[in-house]
């Protein structure tokens, strides 16, 4: 490949110029190079002349080369029009590709930056540019979204998708149209009213199907202007209502959501931890039962009415030492705080392990050792011993703490889950919730029956799903099927046809995207414009 060839390649913008010197100045590259054909076309009359009027120079600013910012510096011709028929006498060449009227910006330029501001907006994307060699001011780029043509009209869509959309969180909301099946949004409305939304539908006859939420003013407009479009109630709201009735079921059940106490099972061949042998006492024995019967002393006088500097004199104790033997509620917590004296906080977070492991019977200082070791517990050896003498001289073992109980929104998620997807864990604190929960388990079995529904678009099944949710006592399933029968056709729809709202949901999220970009303050007009000219 020849070097003609090869920068004919790289910097097609240039290829009929002539060029003459290239400079490199500071941060930028400044080209200098004149026009060389020998005729123009006059772009009033489209009649090639050949009699140059005058010369001057353009100053056009390029796409950076080498993350330089790119200056051609151009001489230009004017020439005169020699049709008499045109109704001008003379005009300025162009260069093809490079040049446009009255623009200090090349044709690639202009779409690189409009490309910005559609992506990122005004101030952000002003930023970029300026990384990009391209420095521009914010309200330029603002002025380039502005000057965008409005989106060629594709006619109107068959399959059309609404949602709305926050344009001011909880005030002011817009509407986003979306050609479902070309999946790209064909139009912003600055409300979300039934009005401004039948308005369009009147402007734009022909849409044969109304992908939307719920029954709502979606509805409302769609029966009123486009009356013989089918109405869909699309399957993402659907699901997503689905959830909330479920929050809803879990949030009444919270109560079993946790594990209930295991029951202690009696070991054989161990011995109780309740009877120790007067030989395993030691010094941490010792300062175990003196922690338990100080701890019985002060919330004994508590339970009297003697306050921290009653009981303080009374007990000959510092006020801090009664403090703390008040806040604790039993002793095996001042025993995990004080421990032995010996640091007691490297094996604070091995105790549950122990606790687990005590209960179930294993109670020998040198094996526990060996396990916690394996573990990563880098405390000694006598620190288990002792921590296992107070468990053994107190008798009294905390039960191991069970896992902390799923909160409803971990439940929700694990029942609204494809069961492929749940991890073995999880699975396994859900089947224990369900066997100890009926109503959620039915509650399970609905949602895995809709998801089949939705997933098969099973929609002549509704009717059968609605009767069985009715027929369990689950109210707020319930009412979710309530208000599935006030909307019966589009949903029946919504779980029948192929239609989805992932594009529109798609959209959506882009909006709230652009929102963030523009940091709440969303001006409608320009949210439009970036929207429509996402693709
Ligand atoms: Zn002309
Ligand atoms: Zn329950």
């Amino acid at each position: 490949m020849s070097i003609t060839e090869l920068l004919t390649v790289l910097f097609p913008q240039l290829a009929c110029l002539c060029v003459e010197r290239v400079l490199a100045v500071g941060r930028s590259v400044r080209i200098v190079a004149r026009t060389r054909e020998p005729e123009a076309v006059c772009p009033y009359c489209g009649v090639r002349s050949d009699r140059v009027h005058s010369r001057y120079e353009r100053r056009v600013s390029d796409m950076a080369i080498s993350g330089r910012e790119t200056l051609i510096q151009l001489q230009v011709r004017r020439f005169f029009c020699g049709n008499d028929g045109c109704e001008r006498k003379t005009f300025a060449e162009q260069v093809p590709g490079l040049t446009v009227r009255y623009d200090r910006r090349s044709l690639g330029l202009a779409a690189v930056l409009r490309a910005v501001a559609v992506a990122l907006g005004g101030r952000p994307g002003a930023r970029l540019a300026d990384r990009l060699g391209a420095a521009v001011s914010r309200m330029t780029l603002l002025r380039l979204l502005r000057g965008l043509p409005e989106p060629s009209a594709a006619g109107v869509p068959r399959v059309l998708g609404v949602d709305d959309f926050a344009l001011r969180r909880g005030h002011r909301y817009g509407t986003v149209l979306v050609d479902i099946e070309a999946g790209r949004p064909i139009e912003v409305l600055t409300d979300r009213s039934a009005d401004t939304f039948a308005a369009w539908l009147q402007a734009h006859p022909g849409v044969e199907v109304i992908c939307r939420d719920r029954a709502g003013c979606y509805a409302e407009a769609a029966t009123r202007a486009a009356p013989h479009a089918v109405q869909v109630a699309d399957r993402w709201h659907l699901w997503h209502n689905l959830g909330q009735a479920v929050e809803r079921t879990v949030a009444q059940h919270r109560g079993c959501l946790p594990e209930p106490d295991p029951p202690r099972e009696p070991d054989a061949g161990e011995q109780r931890p309740s009877a120790p042998a007067p030989a395993q006492r030691s010094a941490a024995g010792r300062l175990a039962e003196r922690t338990t019967a100080r701890h019985a002393a002060v919330h004994g006088l508590l339970a009297d009415g003697y306050g921290v500097k009653a009981i303080a004199r009374e007990l000959r104790l510092a006020r801090g030492t009664v403090r703390r033997f008040a806040r604790a509620q039993d002793v095996a917590e001042l025993l995990a705080s004080t421990g032995t004296g010996r640091r007691p906080s490297i094996l604070e977070e091995h105790k549950p392990y122990l606790h687990q492991r005590w209960n179930a019977g294993v109670t020998n200082a040198a094996t526990l050792f060996t396990e916690l070791r394996e573990k990563g517990f880098r405390g000694s050896y006598e620190t288990v011993r002792d921590y296992i003498a107070t468990l053994r001289s107190t008798g009294q073992v905390p039960a191991a703490p069970p896992p902390s109980p799923p909160t409803v929104r971990e439940t929700v998620g694990w029942i609204m889950s494809n069961p492929d997807d749940l991890d073995a864990d999880h699975e396994q604190r859900l089947a224990a919730i369900l066997g100890r929960c009926p109503r959620l388990r039915a509650a399970r079995g609905h949602v895995r029956a809709f998801a089949d529904m939705m997933n098969t678009l099973g929609g002549r099944d509704l009717e059968k799903w609605m009767t069985s949710v009715e027929a369990d006592d689950l109210p707020a399933l319930r009412s979710f099927v309530t208000g599935l029968r006030r909307d019966q056709d589009a949903v029946t729809a919504g779980l029948t046809m192929p239609w989805n709202s992932g594009p529109v949901e798609g959209h959506v999220n882009r909006i709230k995207t652009i929102k963030r970009q523009m940091y709440g303050r969303a001006n409608p007009d320009l949210l439009r414009v970036r929207v429509l000219h996402a693709d």
